[in-house]
Parts: structure tokens; C-alpha cells; sequence
């Protein structure tokens, strides 16, 4: 089995393509304080203790410039370099734009990229307030690049007509917040990319976003759909969390847990 080795945390403190409100750039430090707080302790459910020598690196935050197209040219390279030398990046978002610059670094270097992408959201729009680099937008551009040969979403709930013709049109395959229970993820084959957007959770239990929507999934919820995840992750990121609307520090410590179970996903099938 092809695994990566090993999982590397990388901040990405951008939220200058965010529609709404901006604040997901405070995320990574925020998330790692979390991690690491004594108010847990570093071992996933699975087994695996988090902080051991080599089972959780961190190459630190990405320096990003304030203009949107020199900010997702540095990502795809800092994202690029850290697949160079083996690593499995896990990236702090940041807003959701930043999964396509990371897509393209993966490109050319796996092929047959399946994502898992779990979300209130679709991010299909071909552009939101005229941007097409918008958060609303990096599914279309990763598909129509054909960046993945795979979409899974998971948990959306508020799919316009627009939104659907586009999933249809890219082929993504849509379990609604009706149906993630039924999202065949034991069907899912490697290499896996796992995107996680923190609103996919009920704002009860991720009150920390900028677009917060009823009707989500619960903590254990989406816990149980990466334990059932039969592969290991080649790279994953956590994006949309903001600290700005966070409630003492819950959804960065949802933020954290979540790390922890990907992380400790991937090192059962590496050892
Ligand atoms: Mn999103
Ligand atoms: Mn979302």
C-alpha cells in the first residue's frame, strides 16, 4: 500500500477570498493551541499518540501575500515542496479557496485522486461576486482542471440550481445532508484527499465559522465517517474555521480533534 509518511501540519492564514465575512486567517495558530492544550491529551481514538517523534510534524505557516493570485501560487509551491520530500500534508486553512491551489500541487505527482469533501456547501459556483477564486468556487475548478478523478461531498445543505447543475455536470457525487450516512466511503480507494469544512457540523456543535448553517452533522458524527474512511489520507486539510465567531474556543478544539483522528487514521495503515 502506498502510504505518505509522515503527516505535516501547514498553516495557511488566508481568508481573502472569503464571500461574507473574513477571520479564517487567525485559524492555524488558533487550532494548534488547541492540539496541543493540556486540557487533553495527544492520543486519537484509534491509538495513536499524536505527539511521538515523527507522528505529527509542523513546517510552520505559509507566508502569503495580500494579492489573491501571488497568495495561490505560493500555496501550490509550498504545498509542492512538501510532497517533494514524502510528506502528507495536513493544512490549516484559512477559508476554502485554498483547497484548489493545494489540488493543483497534487497534481502530476498522484493520479487518481479520489476527494472526500465534507461541507454545508458545495462550492460549485463558476464564480460568486465575480470571482471564480472565490471560497464559494474551488470544487469547480479542481473538476473542470480535472485535478480529481473523484468527488465525494458530504453533508450539503444548501445546494442552489445552479449549484446542482454543476454537480451534475462534473459528475460529483452528492450525499446531502439527508443521506451522508449513506456516502459509500468503504467503496473509497487511494490516493485519498480528505477536505474538511468545519461548517459541514451543526453550528451547535462548530459555532466558529462564517457561515454557519442549521441542520448539520454532529462532532461524533463526522468522527465516525473518517473512522470508516478504508485508506489512508495522502493529504487532508481543515478549513473555515473562525476564531472571530468561535465560543470559548470549541470550535478550535473540534478543529483539533478532528487532526487527530486523520492522523491517527493514517498512521494505522503506515505501521
Ligand atoms: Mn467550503
Ligand atoms: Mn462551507
Amino acid at each position: 500500500m502506498m502510504v505518505n509518511m509522515p503527516p505535516v501540519l501547514i498553516g495557511i492564514p488566508w481568508d481573502g477570498s472569503s464571500s461574507f465575512m473574513r477571520g479564517a486567517a487567525g485559524a492555524p495558530a488558533r487550532i494548534r493551541e488547541a492540539l496541543w492544550s493540556a486540557s487533553s491529551n495527544s492520543w486519537s481514538e484509534t491509538g495513536v499518540d499524536v505527539s511521538a517523534p515523527g507522528a505529527l510534524d509542523d513546517a510552520g505557516d505559509l507566508e502569503l501575500s495580500a494579492d489573491a493570485a501571488e497568495a495561490r501560487a505560493a500555496i501550490e509551491t509550498g504545498i509542492g515542496n512538501l510532497l517533494a520530500r514524502g510528506d502528507t500534508p495536513i493544512v490549516l486553512g484559512g477559508d476554502h479557496s485554498i483547497t484548489y491551489p493545494v489540488m493543483r500541487a497534487f497534481h502530476g505527482r498522484l493520479t487518481g485522486l479520489t476527494i472526500v469533501h465534507f461541507d454545508a456547501h458545495g462550492d460549485l459556483y463558476d464564480e460568486f461576486e465575480g470571482d471564480r477564486f472565490s471560497h464559494a468556487c474551488p470544487f469547480a475548478r479542481i473538476m473542470e482542471e480535472g485535478l480529481a478523478s473523484r468527488l465525494l461531498q458530504i453533508g450539503i445543505r444548501t445546494l442552489t440550481a445552479h449549484q446542482r447543475e454543476q454537480g451534475k455536470k462534473f459528475g460529483v457525487e452528492i450525499y446531502d445532508a439527508t443521506r451522508w450516512a449513506e456516502a459509500p466511503l468503504e467503496g473509497v480507494t487511494a490516493p485519498l484527499y480528505v477536505s474538511l469544512d468545519l461548517d459541514v457540523l451543526d453550528p451547535a456543535h462548530a459555532p466558529g465559522v462564517s457561515h454557519p448553517e442549521p441542520g448539520g452533522l454532529s462532532t461524533r458524527e463526522v468522527l465516525s465517517l473518517i473512522h470508516r474512511l478504508p485508506c489512508a489520507v495522502s493529504g487532508a486539510d481543515i478549513v473555515e474555521y473562525n476564531p472571530t465567531n468561535d465560543v470559548r474556543d470549541l470550535t478550535a478544539r473540534v478543529a483539533a480533534k478532528m487532526i487527530k483522528e486523520v492522523v491517527g487514521r493514517a498512521a494505522l495503515d503506515a505501521s
